[in-house]
């Protein structure tokens, strides 16, 4: 027991934060001069970099950033990053679209330096050194660049004609920490992490641009002068042109403005001959003076207004809540952005196209925020994503609730107060926790602790962003307000202008708060785990009452009880610090009506129908049982049952009536069922469907398995000769195991179909797995419809089979400006088998489809087929071209029992 111990001592030795005064951190300062170009689109410049090494280690080489190469080939991370998104713009780029940075020649301390790309990462440098780089010793490294400027349309560097977004531009050192060297390519998804300094960056441009930069303007009384002036001039404007937005000339002369910043970690500068400017001073609690400006085209300018009232209330909150913001200006302007809604640089952020008052409000705050969440704490951001977008949206929804919490996200997001399935009573935190509820009843949630290369895209959102903001509500909550702001502020005057990771933000709160915080950071942040309380019983015992709380998760987070009276006011409040199985907590003495624990969004309890108790109800534990329209955004304490009238059409039934009955909801159930009738006036019968699901969920391997029997009634006809109607009724039992977020299907009997590179007709849908207007095709248009399977071919055709294997490649590529226009070519190959059944055979087809709706409906013309298929059509005497052409309608995607798996999770 003691080596153990000892062991376990030695553990929390190695593993805990550096203590403060080991902390050490590279210091890397920039004197830049660059000339814009804005008739080839190209900045012209040299850098001189001071890299001091504060580190305890001798350094042989530095790795640099070259970023704007991640717009120079198919092949960068980037590129492949956005295809992997299905953005295929940077891919099929024209090569005037396509940036890049040249001419680089780095000296160390006026000596040349010998520096490779990195092998695999075109925008990354390693530079050698002549000679190490002594513990404390600096270098200075120079250099002339050359970029050119993408189009703003695949990301955050660029310029959409002549308004210039000039981000992560320059030679930049990659971070060297404690844990070493921190390279890495640019990303759209996945942000940043630089070494401080100080800027000294000259700028030179045609005269007639507006410049909004990070730092101060050194020597600029003319050039302030000038923006006063036009702000003046804008804050006179009774309305805005929106079509307006053409380029004035360029101005001959030329001028150049210098900014000079200390502290900061990047800069960057966009410049516009067109934007309105606005300007007002304000004075923080501190005495510190703020410079604020706004720079905006006539677009959206009306709403844009209203810019400094958000930089205000911003800039004050942050330094309310978190630290007074240290900086001289904090600077918003608009532009063209390709990546997020806005995107934040030290002082300056940049907003996109917003399109309401409120989403501007808020992008720009929480842009704003990340002066203090990614400038003044330098998160590593690529690494730790929840701790720059996650803490920043904690703070964020503070923000919202200070000076939104009347506005309803009905409002907020569809322009109107609708009490439509709650939308009214709903704000945005319940937003956050209902994205996560959705996402984890499917079991597809991620950790919010994870680098930001592990995410779906889906998840970088809602683990990242909302589940990291709840996890530090909870954490609020349960500190208190006033005891986590004492520490919080602490912590920010301990870490600013450095570089906290995870383990020095939960030592300092522990540390604080003298509380054990692992159910916060290896609980809700680095685990998927869920919290899960129940009340399993309350009981009297003499003047107290007894409640028997149950952990049925896995994180042992602090519970909080609430018990009301009658008149649903308070009695008792009360912490409980988290445990493992049954707990028994006595209450004081009380009338208590209703004793609910974790109750709020913020528990984030996995499983909020068990965390009541009505005392005086016969069950007391039960919930309200209500019939709604369609769907509505649940409540802990009720159930409900679901109807919608249905409508439906085939060529048999004609017109059929009926309604269903069901319980999904967006959320999954563990039981799920649905029923639904129709009526047929045709054939004067009911059909219809019905299904019933058993969903089970698993940490390995499998994340969801559902298992179920659905069956279906339909009548059909088919060419037997006596031309009467036939009905069929399939019941069939279904099982469908979800990998990973990828499909796949068992199948629902033991029996095994050849596969098809042909899309299947209604006739060869044996299974009847799915919708057709006409499942006999006997003639006519809609005999035409088929359902892409297997191999994905267009052409209706039986060659192709194979009870073995099929290879298929289906391509389609988009028609620049048409989007309804793609081409398509389709490859495939199948696998004979032994008894010489079926052919080795390969095959091609290429033709044009048009696409409507999102993909539900689509018709393709095939234009050339390879000769094996050509020979089957000959075999054919009354074989006509329109043949060939095919169309699907993918009832599926319009079936409400199967929207919610269309998720790209
Ligand atoms: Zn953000």
């Amino acid at each position: 027991m003691k080596t153990l111990y000892i062991i376990i001592i030695s553990i929390i030795v190695t593993y805990s934060p550096l203590a403060a005064q080991d902390y050490w951190q590279q210091e890397v300062d920039y004197k830049i001069n660059v000339a814009l170009n804005d008739s080839l689109h190209t900045l012209d410049a040299d850098i001189e970099i001071v890299y001091t090494n504060n580190s305890p280690d001798e350094l042989s080489f530095i790795y640099f950033h070259l970023w704007p190469n991640a717009y120079k080939t198919e092949t960068t991370a980037l590129c492949e990053q956005m295809l992997m998104q299905g953005n295929t713009d940077l891919y099929m780029a024209t090569e005037e679209e396509r940036g890049n940075i040249s001419e680089i020649d780095f000296k160390g301390d006026n000596k040349t330096l010998k520096w490779e790309f990195d092998p695999e990462n075109i925008d990354i440098a390693k530079v050698f050194l002549n000679k190490p780089l002594k513990s404390g010793d600096k270098i200075t490294i120079t250099t002339p660049f050359k970029v050119k400027i993408p189009s703003s349309d695949f990301s955050r560097l660029g310029h959409s004609k002549q308004s210039y977004q000039i981000t992560q531009w320059y030679p930049k050192p990659a971070v060297y920490d404690a844990k070493g060297w921190h390279q890495m390519p640019y990303l759209n998804t996945g942000e940043f992490y630089s070494e401080y300094g100080t800027y000294d960056v000259a700028i030179t441009l045609p005269k007639n641009y507006i410049l909004g930069a990070t730092g101060d303007m050194v020597n600029g009384e003319k050039e302030n002068q000038w923006l006063d002036s036009i702000s003046e001039q804008t804050k006179l404007i009774e309305s805005f042109d929106d079509d307006d937005l053409d380029f004035p000339a360029s101005s001959k002369e030329t001028k150049t403005l210098v900014f000079h910043q200390e502290k900061v970690h990047d800069f960057a500068w966009f410049a516009d001959k067109r934007y309105h400017v606005l300007r007002e001073e304000i004075e923080l609690e501190n005495g510190h003076k703020v410079l604020m400006q706004a720079m905006f085209t006539n677009q959206e300018a009306d709403i844009w207004m209203q810019s400094l009232k958000y930089l205000e209330q911003a800039t004050r909150f942050y330094s309310d809540f978190v630290g007074n913001y240290p900086y001289n200006h904090v600077t918003a302007v608009q532009g063209a952005l390709s990546a997020g809604a806005g995107m934040e640089y030290p002082n300056i952020t940049i907003i996109g196209i917003s399109g309401d008052k409120y989403i501007l409000e808020e992008t720009i705050m929480h842009e704003v925020g990340h002066n203090w969440f990614y400038g003044l704490l330098g998160f590593n951001e690529r690494e730790h994503p929840w701790m720059d977008e996650g803490i920043n949206s904690f703070v964020q929804n503070m923000y919202m609730a200070k000076y939104h919490s009347d506005l309803a996200i009905s409002e907020l997001y569809f322009g109107s107060n609708t009490d439509i399935m709650r939308l009214n009573e709903i704000d945005e935190m319940y937003i956050n926790y209902i994205s996560n509820r959705v996402i984890a009843s499917y079991n597809l949630d991620q950790a919010c602790g994870l680098h930001s290369a592990k995410y779906t895209e889906a998840n970088y959102g809602v683990s990242v962003y909302q589940k990291t903001s709840m996890v530090m509500d909870y954490l609020q909550l349960y500190l208190g307000k006033e005891e986590f702001s004492r520490i919080f502020k602490g912590f920010y005057e301990q870490w600013k202008y450095k570089h906290p990771q995870p383990d020095d933000f939960v030592a300092y709160f522990e540390k604080e708060s003298g509380k054990d915080l692992s159910w916060f950071i290896d609980g809700l942040i680095n685990s998927k785990d869920r919290v899960d309380y129940k009340i399993s019983s309350v009981d009297t015992q003499g003047d107290s009452t007894i409640v028997t709380i149950k952990n049925k998760g896995k994180i042992y987070a602090p519970v909080y009880i609430n018990a009301v009276d009658d008149g649903g006011v308070s009695i008792t409040k009360k912490w409980v610090d988290g445990f493992d199985g049954k707990k028994q907590i006595a209450l004081p003495k009380g009338e208590y009506h209703n004793i609910k624990i974790n109750s709020g969004y913020s528990f984030m309890d996995y499983n909020p129908g068990n965390n009541h108790y009505q005392k005086d109800k016969l069950l007391p534990k039960s919930k309200k049982l209500k019939f709604k329209f369609i769907t509505t955004l649940p409540k802990a304490d009720e159930q409900y049952i679901y109807y919608t009238p249905v409508l439906g059409w085939n060529n048999y039934n004609k017109f059929m009536l009926g309604f269903a009955i069901f319980n999904h909801s967006l959320m999954e159930k563990k039981w799920e069922y649905e029923l639904m009738p129709l009526y047929s006036f045709k054939q004067q019968t009911i059909n219809g469907s019905f299904g019933l699901h058993r969903n089970l969920y698993f940490h390995k391997g499998v994340q969801r398995l559902s298992i179920g029997v659905v069956g279906k009634k339909y009548e059909y006809n088919t060419y037997n000769g006596d031309g009467k109607d036939l009905s069929y009724l399939k019941i069939s039992p279904e099982i469908t195991a979800y990998f990973a977020g990828k499909l796949f299907d068992g199948g629902s009997s033991g029996f095994s179909p050849p596969f098809y590179m042909s899309s299947i007709g209604g006739k060869q849908d044996y299974m009847y797995d799915y919708t057709y207007l006409d499942r006999s095709q006997q003639g006519g248009a809609i005999a035409h419809q088929m359902t892409p399977t297997d191999g994905g071919f267009y052409l209706p055709s039986a060659i192709g089979r194979s009870r073995n294997m099929i290879l298929a490649a289906n391509l389609r590529t988009p028609i620049p400006f048409i989007n309804v226009v793609k081409l398509y070519g389709n490859l495939g190959y199948t696998f004979g088998n032994k008894y010489g059944r079926y052919d080795n055979k390969a095959m091609a087809e290429a033709g044009v489809l048009l696409t409507f709706f999102n993909r539900t409906f689509e018709v393709y013309f095939p234009l050339l087929w390879t000769q094996n298929f050509q020979d089957v059509m000959d075999l054919r005497p009354d074989y006509k071209y329109s043949d060939n052409i095919r169309f699907t309608l993918r009832m599926d995607l319009m079936d409400p029992f199967k929207y919610k798996k269309e998720f790209n999770l």
